[in-house]
């Protein structure tokens, strides 16, 4: 199967408190399964990371997992995975999953997820690639976030142009859909393996 979209989910490796994380997670497996797409992630099998992969693969979708070996050895990568990468360095690992994906969506986590989620964000706005990015706000998770970073650009540290290049949307078809039309229009590769 040659997917046609190819979505990086950045997620919890746990299932947080509320139900609303998790039936995300699965909204967005489904559509990714729907669409016959791709999900690219950090290959673990715990909390929304192991929700978004199981629907995923009950949808019909692929599923490219990309784990550092010091978690594998901790048992916690996904065994279900129809590719599962084990690399040296956690380094090795977001650089792949960049270079794997079309566009990025974060939804739901914690440190693990918003160092990702800024990472490549920082990283469109350097130039080393031009996919889009996306926040799924489910429930208002992000709110407090999404207001201090407005903050920030009032406070002059950051621009418009720099916030114009997240988006982000409560409802997992929605934003997905944005997603992948905004891909539709900004083709062509990376220099992501150039430059990292
Ligand atoms: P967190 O939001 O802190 O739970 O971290 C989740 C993010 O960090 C995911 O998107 C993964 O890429 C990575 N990550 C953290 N813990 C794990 C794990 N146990 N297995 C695989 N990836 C993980």
């Amino acid at each position: 199967m040659n997917p046609e979209f190819s979505i990086c989910v950045y997620c919890g490796s746990r299932p947080g408190e509320q139900t609303s994380h998790t039936a995300a997670a699965q909204a967005v497996g489904a559509w990714i399964g729907r669409n016959r797409g791709q999900l690219v992630y950090g290959g673990g099998r715990t909390g929304l990371m192991g929700t978004v992969a199981e629907a995923t693969r009950a949808a019909g979708g692929r599923v490219v997992g990309i784990i550092p070996k010091a978690l594998v050895d901790r048992e916690l990568a996904n065994t279900l995975c129809d590719e599962l990468h084990v690399v040296d360095t956690m380094h090795e690992r977001k650089a792949m999953m960049g270079e794997r994906a079309d566009a990025f969506v974060a939804l739901a986590g914690g440190i693990g997820t918003f160092e990702e989620l800024f990472e490549i964000w920082t990283w469109r706005q350097l130039g080393y690639h031009d996919k889009p990015v996306g926040i799924l706000n489910t429930g208002g998770y992000y709110d407090a976030l999404l207001g201090f970073l407005g903050h920030s650009v009032r406070e002059g540290f950051m621009s418009d142009w720099q916030m114009g290049l997240i988006r982000s949307g409560d409802e997992p078809s929605a934003l997905l859909e944005a997603l992948q039309e905004e891909a539709r229009r900004h083709p062509g590769g990376d220099k992501l393996a150039e430059v990292l």
